[in-house]
């Protein structure tokens, strides 16, 4: 059998665990043809991020790419080094060998194709194939990365091009938890979910999984699952509504928490058809993602508008909003850092009445206001005071009965 299996920054942080998962996957390879995924050794993408803005405030996002690359190809050689040490044949791969080729959105490239033919190669020829996770290269050869917790994608991408069997996402976790265990110490594992659960966990804050890797494998139908690489235990699969059997039980399967909320309110806009457009077109243009929108009445023929965004393009958004005062009416423009989301999700929630209702009394009982909030059919999130969102998750998941 074709297995990929990937280990995260956690798992590979330093020698002796790189040793660890070179003797996991030594013993692996007795019975299963490898690809191996990698990411940096611990913190080392964020401590690279950190140097090249010792040099610039602003650095150019081919040479950042460059840089934060290096990251996963020092993994990839020291564990295929420590294979060596077990006796096995490995050999190493960075992008450009492995042929991920994405577009050149650096720090957030797309994969276009993997050609597959140097993977299988080695893998004919023998060797456990170990690829530099989170890096891709353009068609003119050109260093790119795939957005921050990127060797997801790269795994799941691999799994999906390789037709393997398996993709096992190794992590410091045992799965994918009821809630962030570092935040609610009674979280839960839980054996299985589908992938718009996954998706909307990851997207809502869950970092167990990027995002990007979760749709990827949604698209391409790449059963995952997660699970630690310092124990045994059984993981969390994640896969399609129709093999999970146990969905119909849950109501609520989980609760996210995002510290990383901003909120801006622009207030005193004419009321007028074809303003909240102008001003989100501008934010659209400039790569800025919008969360969360309310808007208001303000009087007569005015109105105040509420968003939120990412906390790191608070800055941005809020300059764009400046550059529009020519061409629109604008008053004051007020923002906030101090702002969190908490979520509840799960598919059972579609055929269930109460949920929202459950979720604000459970926040009100412990006085806590909510800013703004937001449905699908599958999740309700609120926008509350930064400082209370840990109570909030605590209480939300005992009160869906997730403790048990
Ligand atoms: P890796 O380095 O293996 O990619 P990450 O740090 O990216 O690991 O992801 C694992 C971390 O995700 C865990 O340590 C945990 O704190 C966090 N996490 C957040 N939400 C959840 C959740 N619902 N279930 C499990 N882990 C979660
Ligand atoms: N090392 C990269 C990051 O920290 C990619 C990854 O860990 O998946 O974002
Ligand atoms: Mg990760």
């Amino acid at each position: 059998m074709l297995i990929v299996q990937k280990f995260g920054g956690s798992s590979v942080a330093n020698p002796e665990r790189i040793k660890n998962v070179a003797k996991r996957v030594a013993k692996r390879s007795e019975k299963d043809q490898l690809v191996v995924v990698v990411s940096a050794l611990g913190d080392t993408t964020d401590k690279l991020i950190e140097l090249a803005h010792q040099i610039t405030d602003l650095p150019s996002g081919r040479e950042m790419d460059m840089l934060i690359s290096t990251g996963e190809q020092i993994s990839a050689s020291l564990l295929s080094m420590a294979l060596h040490g077990e006796r096995k044949n490995a050999v190493s791969l960075c992008a450009s060998q492995a042929q991920i080729l994405t577009d050149s959105s650096y720090g957030k490239a797309r994969i276009q194709e993997i050609n597959t033919k140097r993977i299988e190669k080695e893998l004919q020829k023998g060797n456990i194939v170990i690829v530099a996770g989170f890096q891709g290269v353009t068609e003119d050869e050109d260093v790119t990365t795939l957005g921050r917790g990127g060797s997801d994608l790269t795994a799941i991408a691999l799994a999906a091009v390789l037709k393997a069997e398996r993709c096992e996402i190794y992590t410091d976790v045992e799965g994918v938890f009821t809630a962030d265990p570092r935040i609610v110490p009674s979280a839960k594992k839980l054996n299985s979910l589908i992938f718009d659960e996954m998706l909307e966990m990851a997207s809502l804050g869950a970092g167990v999984m990027q995002t990007r890797a979760v749709e990827f494998a949604k698209k391409h139908g790449v059963c995952f699952e997660v699970r630690s690489s310092l124990t045994e235990a059984p993981g969390t699969i994640i896969c399609k509504d129709k093999e999970v059997n146990d969905m119909e039980k849950l109501l609520v399967s989980g609760i996210t928490t995002d510290p990383n909320e901003a909120k801006i309110t622009v207030v005193g806009l004419s009321d007028q058809p074809g303003i909240a457009g102008k001003v989100f077109s501008a934010l659209a243009e400039k790569d800025i993602n919008v969360d969360m929108i309310i808007q208001s009445s303000a009087g007569e023929e005015k109105k105040n508008i509420s968003f939120t965004v990412d906390k790191v393009d608070l800055r941005k958004a809020l300059s764009v909003i400046e550059t529009l005062r020519d061409q629109i009416e604008i008053g004051s423009v007020i923002s906030d850092c101090d702002m969190a989301k908490v979520s509840v999700i799960g598919v059972g929630m579609m055929s269930q009445p109460g949920v929202a209702a459950k979720m604000f009394s459970c926040l009100a009982d412990k006085g806590i206001n909510i800013d703004m909030i937001s449905t699908s059919e599958i999740k309700i999130s609120c926008v509350i005071e930064k400082a209370k969102m840990e109570e909030a998750a605590v209480s939300l998941h005992s009160a869906f009965g997730l403790d048990k």
